[in-house]
């Protein structure tokens, strides 16, 4: 079964007459198509019986046609009503929709009240994105063997990154000659703009390189990612550059433990709360737990904005297909700051991540 029968399903069993999909994420999850026409209208329309259609502007169709989209796809100029025009193709698939499903959290007061113009009837009788976000959190076999494809290529990012240390470089031109070099492989979108931290800047872990120079006898975070095939990577290692000392080993090999002891443990069946636990517990024993300062994971597939969210409080069961990352930090302000992360999918009786670069501390020779 396809995404957009599974919703066709829902549809039916909800005895809903129409479906419109108006954030552009969950569109390119739907239909295969990607795109952000920033104010211009996108939208792709789901009907219990009736063929599905998108709705884009008229200089974005023949790039939703070779996505290999085998439904309508009808365009607009920038001139033309939009709202107007969508009114006529609805009418054309179904009589008179009254009970719509729309995403809430994104079609705006503006558009909404455009369509009950058009559609004076019109009730929102559900809510779409829970449905799509239950939809996205089970990742199929061509799913995961895309997010291997994107995981291999953030290793190979690790070895271009931790080759590229040295002496008088900054933070920014490591993260830029990793960016450059994935460039040059065909690699042309990275998941999220390349972290390379030195020091103490990696205790900041929402923090972006800097012009500092990269700091000899001193921990190194990377946290990178790229996007292959619509789908992404996202991992993180800390590196020795140089010796360090006992102090930076120490944290170190307390968020590893904490790491590989949730990665072990992760298996259908328990809570996502249950898993940030079992790897927090670990950094609480040792002392540091004020200094782990996010949740343990979260979701990813085609972005790594999905479910679920390894935290406290989520009580939903992992499941195989499940996509997320397990990602321990220990952050101590003005000192140092380490993290260490691979995304793994839930299988049969465990997990499996999409990223292999070794995780023991590893220490690059000073140059
Ligand atoms: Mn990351
Ligand atoms: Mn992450």
């Amino acid at each position: 079964m396809t995404h957009i029968e599974a919703i066709q399903q829902w549809l039916t069993k909800n005895q809903l007459d129409v479906a419109y999909v108006s954030a552009f994420p969950d569109i390119k999850y739907l239909t295969g198509f990607g795109s952000d026409p920033i104010e211009r209208v996108l939208a792709l329309f789901i009907f219990p019986e009736h063929e599905p259609f998108i709705f884009a502007p008229a200089l974005e169709v023949e790039a939703v046609k070779e996505t290999g989209w085998r439904f309508p796809v009808y365009g607009y100029l920038d001139h033309e009503d939009a709202f107007a025009l969508i009114t006529e193709y609805l009418n054309q698939c179904t009589t008179h929709p009254v009970k719509w499903a729309v995403q809430k959290d994104n079609l705006t007061l503006t558009r909404f009240a455009t369509l009950k113009e058009h559609f004076p009837t019109m009730e929102v009788a559900a809510d779409l994105t829970p449905v799509i976000e239950h939809e996205r959190l089970y990742k199929t076999p061509e799913e995961i063997a895309k997010l291997e494809v994107a995981g291999k290529w953030a290793d190979k990012a690790f070895e271009i990154g931790f080759s590229a240390l040295a002496n008088n470089r900054t933070e920014q031109d490591v993260a830029a000659e990793i960016e450059y070099e994935l460039k040059k492989q065909g690699i042309m979108q990275m998941s999220f703009d390349t972290i390379v931290q030195s020091g103490a800047n990696a205790a900041d872990p929402h923090g972006a390189p800097k012009k500092d120079l990269i700091q000899p006898n001193s921990l190194c975070l990377f946290d990178l990612g790229v996007v292959s095939d619509g789908y992404i990577s996202d991992a993180s290692r800390t590196v020795a550059y140089g010796p360090v000392n006992d102090h930076l080993k120490e944290i170190y090999e307390i968020c590893l433990e904490a790491q590989l002891t949730a990665q072990d443990a992760a298996k259908p069946g328990m809570t996502a709360a249950e898993l940030d636990h079992i790897g927090r517990q670990v950094i609480e024993k040792a002392g540091y737990g004020e200094y782990f300062i996010h949740r343990l994971g979260h979701g990813m597939g085609q972005s790594e904005h999905e479910f679920p969210s390894i935290m406290e409080g989520n009580d939903m069961v992992l499941e195989p297909g499940m996509c997320f990352s397990i990602e321990p930090g220990i952050y101590i302000p003005g000192d140092a700051g380490v993290r260490i992360e691979d995304c793994v999918h839930i299988t049969a009786d465990g997990c499996a991540p999409f990223t292999h670069t070794p995780k023991e501390l590893q220490t690059i020779p000073l140059r």
